[in-house]
């Protein structure tokens, strides 16, 4: 075991049309249980060696002592710590300064999102507040810039996400880190984007064996987990391992085999396209084409929840009422 993501909230600052688990800004803000992530942590660190934790959301900072006191605790665990943010709270220098100077002493290191996307909710400008904060205080961090099609980049938002990330970089004298990709067809992005980047694009056929969101993500390994609001642990896709509030979390893990997890087992052999013909006998019609393999793989898993409603969870990667 290596990597634990907590994704502490669904709710956020911000309502993303790209956004992979529908997080919105409209909704109550409910405090988030802090503790269960501390709990997983630290009982992964003690049985299976724990490296790194990444703390996102939603917005993680809508809890910000709550959210660098968790951080604190699992860098005493001797565990490294990272944060995903979209630097909504860099309205200016002195306070993104604030922010990340608490942060500091853990060496977090600090991921801030950059793109048209969340352009409408968080100003570039903020962001780079946040960035000369990171520079001055000496903290590593590093811009997440996502394309809808990273090749061309002709859609009016990737073409607004390349001028954002020109000027920001124009406005340092230093080479600003950032890692560049392509979005993921799966949560809101499926649904807003998916049908118009299908075109010409086929039906994939490939098996999915590992999760994109990150290295050493395999599906077999328990290299990556992520924990999810509700004590859900999953690689990320609204697919459950188990829960840690109804299960020991180390015995749920020693007996993990994703061969014998009924969704696994079929994306690992026939893929997402192997989900759809399972959701063929519930209704589903299978398309000509899709954006990518995630954007099949959450139409189908959207027909077969109902039928395995115990492993299809969290219910958040399967909303259709908040984009
Ligand atoms: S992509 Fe990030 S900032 Fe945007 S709604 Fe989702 S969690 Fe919030
Ligand atoms: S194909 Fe499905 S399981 Fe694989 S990464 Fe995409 S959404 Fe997740």
């Amino acid at each position: 075991m290596k990597t634990l993501k907590i994704n502490l909230l669904y709710r956020c600052t911000a309502k993303c049309s790209h956004c992979r688990f529908f997080c919105e800004n409209e909704s109550e803000v409910v405090t988030p249980d802090f503790e269960t992530p501390y709990a997983v942590a630290k009982g992964l660190k003690e049985n299976f060696g724990l490296d790194m934790a990444v703390i996102l959301g939603g917005e993680p900072t809508l809890f910000r002592d709550e959210t660098i006191q968790l951080i604190q605790r699992i860098h005493a665990l001797g565990v490294r710590t990272r944060l995903e943010t979209n630097a909504w709270w860099a309205e200016s220098y002195e306070k993104a300064l604030d922010l990340v100077s608490a942060l500091k002493e853990t060496k977090t290191d600090v991921m801030l999102s950059l793109d048209a996307f969340h352009e409408p909710f968080v100003p570039a400008r903020y962001v780079a507040n946040a960035v000369k904060a990171c520079i001055d205080a000496g903290i590593r961090y590093n811009l997440e810039v996502p394309y809808l099609d990273p090749v061309h980049k002709e859609h009016a938002l990737d073409k607004r996400t390349e001028s954002l990330v020109n000027q920001l970089c124009a406005e340092f004298d230093t080479e600003i880190p950032q890692y560049e990709g392509g979005i993921l067809f799966i949560g809101r992005a499926a649904d807003e984007f998916g049908d118009l980047f299908a075109q010409n694009r086929g039906v994939p056929t490939e098996p999915c064996t590992k999760v994109p969101w990150w290295g050493d993500s395999d599906i077999e390994t328990l290299d990556l987990l992520i924990l999810e609001p509700g004590g859900y642990i999953t690689k990320g896709c609204g697919i459950a391992i188990g829960n840690v509030h109804d299960q020991d979390l180390k015995e749920m893990l020693v007996q993990y085999n994703a061969q014998n997890h009924p969704i696994f087992k079929i994306l690992l052999t026939e893929g997402p396209l192997g989900l759809a013909k399972l959701a063929e006998q519930y209704g589903y019609k299978i398309k000509d084409q899709y954006a990518d393999k995630c954007h099949l793989c959450q139409e189908a898993r959207r027909i077969l929840k109902p039928y395995y409603d115990d492993i299809l969870k969290p219910d958040q990667h399967y909303t259709t009422h908040c984009h």
